[in-house]
C-alpha cells in the first residue's frame, strides 16, 4: 500500500479504490506542536476503536462522516476527502487555550456551547480565525460554514449524551471537515481522547490527552476508561 501522508498520530494509505483510503493509527503521542512526544504502545489501537465507535454512533444519528468501517485493530477505512485546513472547536466548559487567551476562569461552564474556528497551520501554531477569515482566505467554501457549525453542535449534543451515560463530562473537542468524493461535506479525521477533553463526572479526573500534556497519570488507563464507558461497562 502506498503511503499518501504521515501525520503526528496517523498514516494515510491508498487503496485499490481511488475514493477510499486507510487511516492507520500510530502509537505516537504528541503535544505542544510536537515539542513533547512519546511512543505509547496500545494508544493507536484504543484510538481506532474509540473513533470507530463514535463515528458509528454519529452516522446512526444522521451526522455525515468519512467513516466506512473498522478494518483491523489499528486501521479504519474511510472515504477520501479534500480536507479543509480548519479546526472547529466546541466547548462546554472552559479549559485549555481559551483560559489563557481570554482570561476565563478554568472550569467555567458555558451557558450554551461555544464554537470557535482555528486555522490548521503548525508553523503559525493554529491561530484562531473568524468566519470572514475562512471565507476570504478560502480555507473552506463559504456555503460549508453554516453546515460545519450546525454539525459541530449536533455532534456535541450526541457525544455529550453518550458520555454522560458513562459518567463522563464532554468538556471540549475538535472536529475537522472535508469534501467527500460524492461532493458532500462531512466530518473527517478522528474523534478520540487526543482530540476531546473528558472529565470523570464524580472525581473530575482527566481521562484525555491532558494526562500526557501535563503528566497527570498513565495515558492508556484514561483512554481505556473512556472505551469501557462507551462499551457500557
Ligand atoms: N485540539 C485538537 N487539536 C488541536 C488543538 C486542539 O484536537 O490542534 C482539541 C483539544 O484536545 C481540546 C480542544 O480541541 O479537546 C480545545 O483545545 P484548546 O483550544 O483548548 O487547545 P490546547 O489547550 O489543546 O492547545
Amino acid at each position: 500500500m502506498r503511503k499518501l501522508y504521515e501525520g503526528k498520530a496517523k498514516i494515510v494509505y491508498e487503496t485499490e479504490d481511488p475514493n477510499k483510503v486507510i487511516l492507520f493509527f500510530k502509537d505516537t503521542a504528541s503535544a505542544f506542536d510536537g515539542v513533547k512526544k512519546a511512543e505509547i504502545k496500545g494508544k493507536g489501537e484504543l484510538n481506532n476503536t474509540i473513533s470507530s465507535i463514535l463515528f458509528e454512533v454519529l452516522e446512526k444519528r444522521g451526522v455525515k462522516t468519512h467513516y466506512i468501517r473498522k478494518l483491523s485493530e489499528r486501521e479504519m477505512l474511510v472515504w477520501r476527502a479534500e480536507r479543509f485546513p480548519v479546526e472547529v472547536v466546541v466547548r462546554n466548559v472552559a479549559t485549555g487555550s481559551i483560559v489563557k487567551r481570554l482570561g476565563i476562569k478554568e472550569g467555567t461552564k458555558f451557558k450554551r456551547p461555544l464554537l470557535e474556528f482555528f486555522m490548521k497551520d503548525d508553523k503559525l501554531h493554529d491561530p484562531m480565525v473568524c468566519e470572514e477569515h475562512i471565507t476570504l482566505l478560502g480555507l473552506a467554501p463559504e456555503d460549508a460554514i453554516p453546515l460545519m457549525k450546525e454539525t459541530a453542535l449536533k455532534v456535541n449534543e450526541v457525544l455529550r449524551e453518550v458520555f454522560s451515560k458513562g459518567g463522563i463530562i464532554l468538556v471540549d473537542f475538535k472536529l475537522e471537515f472535508g469534501r467527500l468524493p460524492d461532493g458532500s461535506v462531512a466530518v473527517v479525521d478522528e474523534i478520540t481522547p487526543d482530540t476531546m477533553r473528558l472529565w470523570d463526572e464524580k472525581t473530575g479526573e482527566k481521562l484525555d490527552k491532558d494526562r500526557f500534556r501535563f503528566d497527570l497519570g498513565d495515558l492508556l488507563e484514561g483512554y481505556k476508561r473512556v472505551l469501557d464507558s462507551l462499551r457500557g461497562s
